[in-house]
């Protein structure tokens, strides 16, 4: 961080702390050239997910729309909402992990069902008649005897 002052290059952080509302961290600073403090406030941006759907429209990733989806699969499957929380944060994190702020609903759907299948296979099941809109029946059964291998 620049000197505001005089430009020097390097200045050095002599205190660091969260501010009130907890949103951006204040650093105040001190130039080892002029000598003069300064304080400066960081904010980090958390980066928006964008769901691309089959006709091309975007919207923003929803953790309490993907949440409430794997719950609907888990109607009387006895499974913790706790563990479909995780599944919805290991999602994201996976996505932001690698950096990929734009993602097709398949794409995300194919990622809670990977989890839904080893969780639970009604819940996979539901979930994927679902997302992947098996367009026939024939589909459907297909997927089901695939599981019951
Ligand atoms: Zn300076």
């Amino acid at each position: 961080m620049k000197c505001s002052f005089c430009g020097y290059d390097e200045t050095k952080v002599i205190d660091s702390r969260l501010t009130e509302e907890g949103d951006a961290v204040r650093r105040r600073r001190e130039c080892p050239s002029c000598n003069k403090r300064f304080t400066t406030y960081e904010r980090s941006y958390e980066i928006p997910i964008t769901i691309i759907k089959k006709n091309k429209e975007t919207q923003p990733f929803d953790r309490q729309k993907l949440l409430n989806g794997l719950i609907r699969a888990c109607v009387k499957r006895e499974i913790p909402v706790q563990i479909l929380e995780k599944i919805v944060e290991n999602i994201e994190n996976e996505l932001r992990n690698q950096y990929k702020y734009e993602v097709t609903s398949k794409q995300l759907g194919e990622m809670a069902l990977k989890r839904l299948k080893e969780l639970d296979k009604v819940a996979y099941v539901r979930f994927a008649s679902v997302y992947k809109k098996f367009d026939d029946i024939k589909k459907f059964t297909e997927e089901l005897a695939e599981l019951e291998k």
